[in-house]
């Protein structure tokens, strides 16, 4: 392992070159030393390992930052091993991976090798799924609601029930495949004779051409239509929440069922509530007087205004919860609260009067009237000793 070659030397190609250069290098030169170009001829043998191995490591990304960085030694196993494990010794089996994939490469397409071949696209297809946004009300999404929505989709032509044959026909045999779906591609190369099996472009891989093709739906058997459907928005739901319609999405192919419908929802903000999870939130500006003195405030909710009452000295940025006067939750009974926040309005714009009772009130009033400013001023007088 020692006297390995650099493998960009193997390759003749710069340190730097893309992979592209890499791939065209060692094509190149898997032609040249192929044994059956070559027969009998040690040499070529050993320039086409070491290639074959060149190639292995620099076409991975993964590999090839690993022997930038380490050399041969990111390869090798260790030990007196060494010199027989990991790449130095390709057997038979490794070169099939290495030819099945330059096959695939140098000629496009399924490798023709095994004649692998899959038939998947004749039997029944699932149709696609569908996406659609719909816009409802913070109200609409609280309580539910029953929209139609207008959506592009295929359906099964009904003049042919999805056959794609006009009416009293119906198909006959491929002659460009002789109904097997497939095509072979021969293909003469150095290192002898291919065949290439590719799905028929005529009958698109089913075998069968329709004789006569349907009026309506012009032998595709689908037809594209605007259809109204009903959603039904359960009460509860939440911006980004989706509702799936089973079914509802473009029609299957060849007798498979149709996809799914899914409705995307997007709550339109409400001027004055906001919602996390099932709780509302809003905010009341209640004048001066009104939180001095406390009594009846007006509270709106979801289903209209309802009277409550806030204590005497209610501070600013109080929360009071009422219970129960939140979102319905979406599965099973109950009810999210409403949680509604106060904040005193100082009045502006005073006349005379008004300012004369203000200022005869704060004559009349010691400090022992406002709680917080005491304590704050005893406060700063013990930290700042003023
Ligand atoms: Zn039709
Ligand atoms: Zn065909």
């Amino acid at each position: 392992m020692a006297s390995k070659k650099d493998y960009y030397e193997v390759l003749g190609v710069d340190r730097n070159a893309s992979d592209e250069e890499i791939k065209k290098a060692y094509r190149r030169l898997a032609k040249k030393y192929h044994p059956d170009v070559n027969p009998d001829d040690k040499d070529a043998e050993m320039k086409f390992k070491e290639v074959n191995e060149a190639y292995e490591v620099l076409s991975d990304t993964d590999k090839r930052a690993k022997y930038d960085r380490f050399g041969h030694s990111a390869f090798e196993q260790g030990g007196f091993n060494g010199g027989f494990g990991g790449f130095g010794d390709i057997g038979f089996e490794g070169f099939g991976d290495i030819f099945e994939s330059f096959f695939e490469s140098a000629f496009g397409g399924s490798p023709g090798f095994g004649g692998r071949t899959s038939r998947s696209r004749t039997g029944p297809q699932r149709g696609a799924d569908l996406k659609h946004r719909l816009e409802i009300t913070f109200e609409e999404a609280a309580f539910g609601t029953e929209k139609e929505i207008l959506i592009n989709r295929t359906e099964e032509c009904s003049s042919c029930n999805g056959t794609g044959a006009s009416k009293g026909t119906g198909f006959e045999t491929c002659k460009h495949c002789n109904g097997t779906g497939q095509v072979q591609i021969s293909q003469s190369t150095i290192f002898g004779h291919f065949v290439n099996i590719k799905t028929c472009d005529v009958c698109r891989g089913e075998g069968k051409v329709i004789t006569s093709p349907c009026d309506k739906c012009g032998g595709g058997g689908r037809i594209r239509k605007s259809v109204k459907i009903k959603v039904s928005v359960p009460a509860g739901i939440d911006n980004g929440q989706t509702i799936s319609l089973r079914r509802e999405g473009e029609s299957g192919l060849r007798g498979g069922p149709p996809g799914d419908l899914y409705i995307e929802i997007r709550v339109k903000p409400h001027p004055i509530f906001t919602r996390k999870g099932y709780d509302i939130y809003c905010e009341i500006p209640v004048t001066f007087v009104q939180s001095a003195l406390g009594g009846e405030i007006e509270v709106p909710t979801l289903e209209g205004k309802i009277k409550h009452n806030i204590p005497e000295g209610t501070q600013t940025g109080t929360v009071f919860k009422l219970k129960g006067k939140g979102i319905p939750h979406l599965r099973g009974a109950g009810k999210g609260d409403l949680l509604f926040k106060v904040n005193i309005e100082v009045p502006r714009k005073l006349n005379d009067r008004q300012k004369e009772l203000l200022r005869e009130f704060a004559a009349i009033s010691g400090d022992e009237l406002y709680e917080g400013r005491r304590t704050f001023f005893n406060k700063m007088k013990d930290a700042l000793g003023l």
